[in-house]
């Protein structure tokens, strides 16, 4: 009785709805096919068009990665007669004229080849494009789906069609959903925190639950750097993403996933590459996996909060020291309070890593706001300036403000109220250095907070480390003006990073 009155109801909303909507609400649907061996993908999008007489769509997007001959990967642009197309290739636009039809669908192919006379050299070949080749597939949304130009925001969604049944699927807007053909949605403003598809059959999906949250790991299963991925990554499920969860209080995650595959072109060893999107981290790995591997992961991992949840300024290069520096130092904490580095790891990550290129470094000295303009070009120098700077003064701070409060309170206290600061804006409402120096202030003196982020983060000068003193946990020697920080006699890392 119960269940038909539902029913009941259910059938009047709908038909009610349909006929309150005369006008279709905007939609992209894209049926996706596959074989599992060749580096073709098969895409066919059907869409309701909000502009009567032609539609407008930008295929790649040369941002991502420096993708500059990405709409190559583009093949067989099809439309269906009375429709017709036309083509800007140097704008990366397809136009298509409806010519009164009524019903509207674009096909076309994405060559996702990865040619044996021309092997990967460098990890960004194979991380901002489409990798489409025996036996394995990874694909981004920037890298197969079209951008509409009318700001419809259409509802879109996925689903596939043909693939080979017996490979693993992952994807990373519902990845609890394991059967390609149920169709996936998001809404297109959405889609700007990107989604992200695996098919292999070297494919392995582990679940893990850190917290109360569902945690996925993505990894190729055999490679020929003998790794094992699932192995390596272990550890951060058992220790680091609790830890992070725990620093930060935060469990509040629909889930999380970290997608790592080796690269499937590749013929010497060479580096690893990474980009974060919504709920996740994708890498891919050109060697063994190693200590900078460990790095790479927490410091990418790390940046769901400072980087993803809390920035300061609205463009990500305004502040770096914080985006950055602020958050390799949380990085290395955690890593430290998950005892995945012990104090050795932990030191040589700051000393050789940070403190020593730093302070040998020519360019120490440059003022913040010219950074971006060099940041690409002379990433050596410049794209790491902004991390080694930040990480310095963190770890500064951190030592200033276990001083003022004799040991009651740590940065994290102060990035908790930031945070917190944060949690009670308006969600486009941005952080500011000014709400930086207000946390602050409740633990350090204000106005020498204030000075030391206009003289150390925005002009530039190096932190004198003959002046400062460090709390009882840390010393410092200087040699040929680099300083060095050692644990002082009888501290324990452990015990300095707990919460
Ligand atoms: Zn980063």
């Amino acid at each position: 009785m119960e269940s038909k009155k539902i029913k009941g109801i259910l059938s009047f909303l709908l038909i009610f709805s349909s006929f309150s909507h005369a006008q279709p609400k905007p939609f992209m649907d894209y049926v996706l096919s596959w074989d599992g061996d060749s580096s073709n993908l098969e895409v066919e999008l059907t869409y309701a068009a909000s502009q009567k007489d032609s539609t407008v769509f930008i295929f790649g997007d040369p941002d991502f990665g420096g993708q500059h001959n990405i709409f190559n990967v583009i093949t067989n642009i099809r439309v269906a007669q009375p429709e017709t197309l036309r083509m800007d290739k140097a704008n990366r636009r397809i136009t298509i004229y409806h010519n009164g039809a009524k019903k509207h669908s674009i096909s076309y192919g994405i060559d996702g080849s990865l040619p044996v006379d021309r092997p990967t050299r460098t990890t960004q070949t194979e991380l901002f494009r489409p990798v489409i080749t025996k036996g394995m597939l990874t694909l981004v949304n920037v890298q197969f789906a079209l951008d509409v130009t009318d700001e419809s925001n259409p509802l879109v969604s996925f689903r596939w069609r043909n693939y080979p049944e017996s490979f693993t699927y992952f994807n990373s807007i519902r990845p609890a959903e394991k059967n390609p053909r149920d169709k996936l949605s998001a809404q297109y403003d959405d889609l700007s925190d990107l989604i992200y598809f695996v098919i292999g059959d070297n494919i392995e999906v582990k679940e893990y639950n850190v917290m109360g949250i569902p945690y996925y790991c993505v990894t190729t299963i055999e490679d020929t750097y003998g790794n094992d991925l699932q192995g390596n990554f272990q550890p951060f499920f058992k220790s680091y993403f609790p830890s992070i969860h725990r620093f930060w209080k935060d469990t509040d995650f629909p889930f999380y996933f970290l997608a790592v595959t080796v690269l499937q072109n590749n013929q010497k060893e060479i580096g690893a590459g990474g980009f974060g999107i919504k709920n996740g981290f994708v890498m891919k790995l050109g060697k063994k996996f190693d200590p900078r591997g460990i790095y790479v992961t927490a410091h990418e991992t790390s940046h769901s909060w400072i980087g993803t949840k809390m920035m300061l300024g609205a463009d990500s290069f305004d502040n770096q020291w914080f985006g950055e520096g602020f958050n390799d130092y949380i990085t290395i904490v955690n890593l430290a309070n998950s005892k995945i580095y012990g104090e050795e790891d932990f030191l040589h990550y700051l000393n050789e890593e940070t403190l020593k290129p730093h302070y040998e470094s020519k360019i120490k000295g440059a003022h913040n706001d010219s950074i971006a303009a060099k940041y690409w070009t002379d990433y050596a120098n410049y794209g790491k300036l902004p991390y080694r700077r930040g990480c310095i003064y963190a770890f500064y701070l951190d030592n200033q403000i276990r001083q003022a409060s004799n040991g009651k309170f740590t940065l994290r206290n102060m990035l908790l109220d930031l945070y917190g600061l944060k949690m009670g804006k308006k969600r486009d409402e941005l952080l500011t250095v000014d709400d930086f120096i207000n946390a602050g202030a409740s633990y350090v003196d204000k106005k020498e907070l204030e000075g030391q982020i206009v003289r150390y983060m925005i002009e530039g000068e190096p932190i004198d480390f003959n002046n400062i003193k460090l709390f009882d946990g840390f010393e410092v020697e200087i040699n040929d003006g680099v300083p060095r920080v050692n644990l002082t006699e009888g501290a324990d890392l452990t015990k300095i990073y707990q919460w």
